[in-house]
């Protein structure tokens, strides 16, 4: 038995009310955040660092639409919003391999800023979620950890926002995880300097990959699909087969590969997304200390075998890593509705849709990019959790099955599920109703009036 001790119970500060109280800040939270103010509620958002954006700002996340291609038919909203604001605050450049724009991870931080203060959020960095605040089965605030101590924020409806489910957890919903040996591996993101833009590109012009490569190399791909195979990919793998080759690299690191995200004019070669670590559990602190330290070790390896066999590379060095090591794959909820692989793959339809996703899907060894028209829409239920009322979920912790996960992880379905879950934290507040007995025609209505296509 683990030796343990009895924390005495205290009086804690009510520091903040509001309406609805997002907690985490990422494409699902912000989304939620902005979706809910403009829908006329009180918003509060909490984040545990230092700036808003989640997986885009803290880890280092750029390629936010990367799927993009002519026929490919999306939600607009706030997604669309996020890459549109940026490119007009200058932090995007467009992305190589689709029609879309890749976003600054570091000027992001800046549009996230301009967001939250024009809608009228009440913002709350630096604060940590650690429990929520309970009557029976209703959530009624939470427990924030920071600088200051234990604080409490009361809240008549609570997004939970935070990726892991943290919330969700915790009070009491159920949820599930995918086994540490079976979860995404997560990755140290890194960004270099000194690059010769020019060398680079030529380099990449006369040695293109594909995502044929893509899948053969880093990806492990089971499934691309035939009509995916042969488009342009911008992926790195021979510089670390050439690395290992040459005993730069030992044998066992053939983990090493993958994509680069923008090449600026300024020399910086950024969303090095190189480094993939198996066996990390982003929900185990333990974990997350290891893994963020091998992670640095190998991405320092990968700078080396980039100088050494990547033309325009000779001079590069590490700008950045990202704040934070990047998961992808922790616990989701056991939802009212799970999204499922059929749904995600056959166009699923539903009279709840809060958005439309394209038929993207990206993980667990299935690469299916949007090049069609194909589309599916996300349900309402599927961001509701089960046993806990005035909670609802935002991001790649809601419902769904393996496969329909690597679908809604992507940033910009968060985007979509955030959008959804404000606007109905909102009028769940407005009309005084459960979120299980919201108005869905209502929210869908207010989605559209919010520039969502939701069928
Ligand atoms: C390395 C990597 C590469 C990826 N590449 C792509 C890509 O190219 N394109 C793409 O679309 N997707 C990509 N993804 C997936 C995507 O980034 C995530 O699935 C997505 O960001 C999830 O959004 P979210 O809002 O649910 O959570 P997150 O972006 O994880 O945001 C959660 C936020 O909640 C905060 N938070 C968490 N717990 C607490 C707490 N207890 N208290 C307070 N705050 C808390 C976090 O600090 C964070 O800001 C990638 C993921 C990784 C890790």
């Amino acid at each position: 038995m683990p030796r343990t001790i009895t924390e005495p119970a205290r009086e804690i500060d009510v520091l903040h009310e509001t309406d609805v109280l997002v907690v985490g800040s990422g494409p699902g939270g912000l989304a939620a955040a902005l979706a809910a103010a403009r829908a006329g509620v009180e918003v509060t958002l909490v984040e545990r660092y230092g700036c808003f954006g989640g997986n885009i700002t803290a880890v280092g996340v750029e390629g936010f639409a990367w799927y993009r291609h002519e026929q490919t038919v999306e939600a607009g909203g706030i997604g669309w919003e996020f890459e549109q604001r940026a490119r007009a605050m200058g932090a995007a450049v467009p992305e190589s391999q689709s029609l879309s724009y890749e976003l600054d991870s570091e000027g992001f931080k800046v549009v996230a800023d301009r967001l939250v203060e024009e809608a009228g959020i009440h913002a709350m960095l630096h604060r940590q979620f650690v429990a929520p605040l309970m009557d029976g089965d209703t959530v009624i605030g939470i427990l924030t950890e920071s600088k200051a101590g234990r604080e409490a924020i009361l809240a008549r409806r609570v997004v939970d926002a935070t990726g892991d489910a943290d919330v969700a957890t915790r009070a009491g919903a159920p949820v599930s995880k995918t086994p540490v040996e079976a979860m995404m591996a997560a990755s140290v993101m890194f960004h270099l300097a000194g690059v010769d833009k020019a060398a680079f590109l030529r380099g990449v012009a006369d040695d293109p990959q594909t995502y044929r490569d893509w899948a053969a190399g880093e990806f492990a791909a089971d499934e691309t699909a035939a009509k995916d195979a042969d488009l342009y990919s911008p992926y790195l793998g021979k510089p670390f087969a050439k690395a290992i080759e040459d005993g730069l690299l030992p044998a066992d690191l053939n983990t090493i590969g993958g994509t680069w995200g923008a090449m600026h004019d300024t020399g910086e070669l950024t969303y090095m997304n190189l480094v993939h670590l198996s066996g990390c559990d982003g929900t185990d602190p333990d974990s997350l200390t290891r893994w963020e330290i091998e992670g640095r070790r190998q991405a320092m390896l990968a700078i080396e075998a980039l100088r050494r066999y990547t033309p325009g590379c000779e001079t590069a060095r590490l700008r950045n890593f990202g704040m934070t090591i990047g998961v992808r794959d922790t616990r989701k909820i056991d939802a009212v509705y799970n999204l499922t692989e059929n749904d995600v793959r056959e166009q699923g339809r539903f009279d709840d849709s809060i958005g439309i996703y394209p038929e993207f899907i990206d993980g667990y060894g299935v690469l299916v990019l949007p090049t069609t028209g194909r589309y599916l829409q996300i349900p309402y239920r599927s961001t509701l959790p089960k046993a806990v009322r005035h909670l609802i979920v935002a991001g790649r912790a809601t419902g769904g099955d393996r496969i329909a996960h690597a679908a809604t992880r992507n940033m910009s379905c968060c985007a979509v599920t955030g959008q959804g879950a404000g606007v109905a934290a909102a009028l769940s507040v407005r009309s005084g109703r459960q979120f299980a007995d919201v108005d869905v025609h209502a929210v869908q209505q207010e989605l559209i009036r919010q520039g969502v296509r939701i069928s």
